[in-house]
């Protein structure tokens, strides 16, 4: 297990943060994942089972396990996937095994997911899930964002749009929100939420034999 989190907790065992970061396509929530991975390579990040083909660049077992819709609903009927839904008619999913892995060793994990995979995943981890909706700045900036992404296809980007407005009326459900107008900003304050995160009253079960010390 991993250091509480600040000076005085070093030292002191507690179990890994399950970090739940989700937004409409195209509202940076990659972008924010991977920024926070860099500055800290601990930081685990949750590969998700899909059976959408791979973009240009993706690779098998970094960006997501490819499967087929067979393969996908074997994993989802053996009870392989923490969460899983389908989104955009494809099926995605979180295999189980590495997240109880990371979370027992105490790594703390990052997951890209839709709200129905939030909506899963709290029930099953209600003491980890610390969670984040990223909002883009207006949906005329989130149109740009994904038309200059330029990875999928015109349909695919109409299809993205009409499911953003979905999305996003799943916000309230989130512990947290950013709205992503700046990105460093955005970035800042997703790390400030899961600084905080790990420091959550609940999660330092490790402790009360270090505060005993103090005789209180
Ligand atoms: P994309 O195809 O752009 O990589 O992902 C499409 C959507 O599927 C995104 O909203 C992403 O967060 C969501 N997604 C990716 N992996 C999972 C997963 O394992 N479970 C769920 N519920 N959603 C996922």
């Amino acid at each position: 297990m991993s250091n509480a989190g600040s000076e005085q907790g070093k030292g002191i065992k507690r179990r890994g943060v399950c970090f739940v970061i989700s937004a409409p396509s195209g509202a940076g929530k990659s972008t924010i994942a991977n920024a926070l991975r860099a500055s800290e390579p601990r930081l685990r990040h949750s590969v998700s089972v899909t059976t959408r083909q791979p973009r240009p660049g993706e690779k098998e077992g970094v960006h997501y396990h490819y499967r087929t819709m067979e393969q996908f609903e074997e994993m989802a009927a053996n009870g392989e996937l923490l969460e899983w839904a389908i989104v955009f008619g494809r099926g995605y999913g979180t295999p189980r095994a590495p997240v109880e892995e990371a979370l027992n060793a105490g790594h703390d994990m990052v997951f890209d997911i839709d709200w129905q995979g939030h909506q899963q995943i709290r029930k099953a981890l209600p003491d980890d899930v610390v969670s984040l909706f990223v909002l883009p700045p207006s949906l005329a900036e989130l149109e740009r964002r994904l038309h200059s992404r330029a990875s999928d296809h015109p349909d695919e980007i109409a299809r993205r749009m009409a499911a953003a407005r979905d999305e996003i009326s799943h916000w309230r459900e989130f512990d947290h929100v950013v709205v992503n107008t700046e990105l460093d900003r955005a970035i800042f304050e997703a790390r400030a939420v899961l600084t905080a995160g790990r420091l959550l009253t609940r999660r330092q079960t490790g402790l009360a034999d270090f505060v005993q010390t103090f005789g209180a």
